[in-house]
């Protein structure tokens, strides 16, 4: 399809080296005349490739840590540098063009805008990016064809199941090609079977891509799909498995030690 992905600095990577790689990284949110100290210094390099999860009891920072890595907010201390980008550097305009462009963000509440049929959600981006046309809505229409949604793409998303919100989210996410695709409890408001057949169609259009999947779950079920697990305690890694050779059940079993130890 001509001009589409765009070519003009869309997409793509800055350099080699991990995907993501986190120094130092605090972040706190003021409230009433304290502090909340969501994330305390937090160290972590995910290689690219493959699906990481973020797993951690509520409050443990791990959707403040998503947002940080979409450029969805700023750091107060430490360096956060995402496909080869350190995000401090960038201006706001910068960052803006880098959440569009250079990660997809799905998020547990699906986040459509009701007023707008679902192929106009999936090609918003591309509006914002002064992209309209034939060639965006086409690009929009494959994507929805890739999610099994041809035949839902007029519809808003109230006459819409959670399953097919979350993939037209999906489809959204994927519009400018990202190396990297954030999402947070992607599953959280589906039933587990949906739940189920939302995190296989993750891991086809990943794993197609070659994208870095960075998903945060509650669910240990999910998380042993992932090749590693980062468990977030009180604003700190309070550690980091590998699932090379270990038992599922055993996995599951460690990262909820780690999230509660
Ligand atoms: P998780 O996603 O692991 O449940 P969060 O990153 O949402 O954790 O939150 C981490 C901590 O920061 C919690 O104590 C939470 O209450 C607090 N927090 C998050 N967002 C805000 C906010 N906008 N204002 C005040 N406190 C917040
Ligand atoms: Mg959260």
């Amino acid at each position: 399809m001509p001009n589409w992905p765009p070519t003009d600095g869309a997409g793509g990577s800055a350099s080699d080296g991990p995907a993501i790689s986190l120094r130092g990284v605090r972040k706190s949110y003021p409230l009433g005349n304290r502090n909340i100290e969501a994330l305390r210094g937090i160290d972590l390099a995910v290689e690219r490739g493959g699906f990481t999860a973020i797993m951690g009891p509520s409050g443990s920072g791990k959707t403040t840590l998503l947002h940080l890595l979409g450029g969805l907010d700023r750091p107060d201390a430490g360096e956060v540098v995402v496909c080869g980008r350190a995000l401090a550097g960038l201006s706001e305009r910068e960052l803006t063009l880098f959440r569009r462009r250079e990660v997809g963000v799905v998020f547990q509440q699906f986040n459509l805008l009701p007023a707008l049929s679902a192929l106009d959600n999936v090609c918003l981006g591309g509006l914002l990016d002064g992209r309209d046309g034939p060639a965006l809505r086409a690009r929009g229409m494959e994507l929805l064809a890739e999610l099994g949604l041809s035949d839902r793409a007029t519809h808003r998303p109230d006459a819409l199941s959670g399953g097919e919100q979350q993939r037209v989210a999906i489809a959204r996410a994927l519009l400018f090609e990202p190396p990297l695709l954030l999402a947070d409890e992607p599953t959280g408001n589906l039933d587990s079977a949906t739940g189920e057949l939302l995190w296989r169609t993750l891991r086809e259009v990943a794993s197609r891509r070659g994208m870095t999947v960075v998903v945060v779950t509650h669910e240990p079920a999910s998380a042993v799909e992932c090749g590693r697990v980062i468990v977030l305690r009180d604003g700190l890694v309070a550690g980091t498995l590998n699932s090379d050779g270990m038992e599922r059940g055993d996995l599951a079993l460690r990262a909820a030690v780690l999230a509660r130890a």
